[in-house]
């Protein structure tokens, strides 16, 4: 007996086994993007207060009160929004209602390791964009992305702030975007995961430009620091919403009830008690102590504008050295390239603690050293 061939899409993540072999060696994890810190009380508080009344099915476009709290962030009417388990559910829902066989997607690399397979397990063939990376960083080529669009490509995939370049798309970038989309009549999904993570002014949304054919992902997890939730959704163009709830029915039905419902109230509390802008500073101190850290150990670092991670170059090292040698795990550029991926390059995810990111650098700096 043998599995269908569609299981090639099943290889193993980095991520997570990068965090497996983290703790089993005693490492430290700058790897997997996930907090160190425990969710804020307030989102605790309200999940514990769910339980226990928020116990059954929810329907699959979600939990009243959450698609509520939603629609009033994004300005829409909560028809616009459809609530999903993590924001890779809502990625894979929407490839798999947005295109099929014989249809393109625009994907930039480096990218998110969920796209490339759920492009594949739709039917559709991907076609990558590099974002090149310069001595001042990475910057998007419009240019070759108006290139990379054909008579058979159906959707363009965005990712701002972007993982794990830390890339923020600017308004005149976003402005291009929704106009080439208009030009050759296509979808956008904008995974706006990290839509509170941002380290200059507040973006704009890419919806703002293109409401009628832009689908912005978005994620609990990542607001309240809470991954494990699976709490996701997407806001998008009303007509459509009702066919992708009913597609959403087919994977997991509905989200956690209790982890909506007290997401919805977090949600809230989180705007009105400035939650997000406390977080940012967080972000913004790690930040800085990271990016000053590597580059006092003469290591070439690019500094984020969103998103909690960023790329260095720890040049003569690959990844399973660093993490016997030095005891940190880092992700190699390789696992968000297809092919060639600039040398010596990696993302390190700073939603650490302190203490981990000043014993991160104390490990690597005479490891790095021992080359120099
Ligand atoms: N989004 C997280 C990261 O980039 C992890 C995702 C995952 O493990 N699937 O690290």
């Amino acid at each position: 007996m043998r599995l269908h061939p569609r299981t090639q899409a099943a290889k193993e993540s980095v991520f997570p086994k990068m965090s497996a072999l983290a703790q089993r060696l005693g490492a430290v994890n700058l790897g997997q993007g996930f907090p160190s810190n425990p969710p804020p009380p307030f989102l605790l508080e309200a999940v514990r207060r769910a339980l226990g009344r928020y116990d059954q099915y929810a329907p699959p476009a979600g939990l009243p009160a959450l698609r509520e709290a939603l629609a009033e962030e994004f300005g829409v009417e909560p028809e616009s929004v459809v609530v999903t388990s993590g924001a890779t559910e809502a990625i894979y829902v929407l490839l798999q209602s947005l295109v099929g066989p014989g249809d393109e997607v625009v994907v930039l690399e480096p990218f998110f390791d969920v796209y490339l397979p759920d492009a594949f397990l739709a039917g559709a063939e991907a076609r990558l964009v590099r974002v090149p990376l310069e001595e001042g960083g990475f910057r998007l080529d419009l240019g070759a992305l108006e290139r990379a669009i054909t008579e058979r490509t159906r959707l363009l995939l965005l990712n701002t702030p972007m993982n794990p370049t830390g890339l923020v798309l600017g308004e005149a970038e976003l402005q291009r975007i929704a106009e080439l989309a208009h030009r050759h009549d296509l979808f956008l999904i904008s995974d706006e995961v990290y839509d509170e993570l941002y380290y200059g002014e507040r973006p704009r949304r890419l919806r703002e430009f293109a409401p009628e054919r832009t689908f912005t992902v978005g994620s609990a997890g990542k607001r309240l620091e809470a991954t494990g939730y699976r709490v996701g959704w997407i806001v998008g163009p009303k007509a459509f919403m009702p066919t992708l709830a009913g597609m959403r029915q087919w994977t997991s039905f509905s989200a956690p009830s209790p982890l909506q419902a007290g997401v919805a109230e977090a949600l809230r509390v989180a705007r009105r008690e400035g939650f997000y802008e406390a977080l940012r500073e967080g972000y913004r101190r790690r930040r800085d102590l990271l990016l000053s850290g590597l580059s006092t150990m003469g290591l070439k670092a690019y500094p984020p504008q969103g998103t909690y991670f960023l790329m260095a170059e720890v040049p003569g090292f690959d990844a399973f050295r660093l993490l016997e040698e030095a005891r940190v795990a880092l992700i190699p550029a390789s696992a968000f390239y297809l092919e060639d991926p600039p040398e010596g390059l990696f993302r390190f995810a700073f939603c650490k603690k302190e203490e981990e990111l000043t014993l991160a650098l104390e490990r690597l700096a005479p490891v790095v050293n021992s080359l120099a």
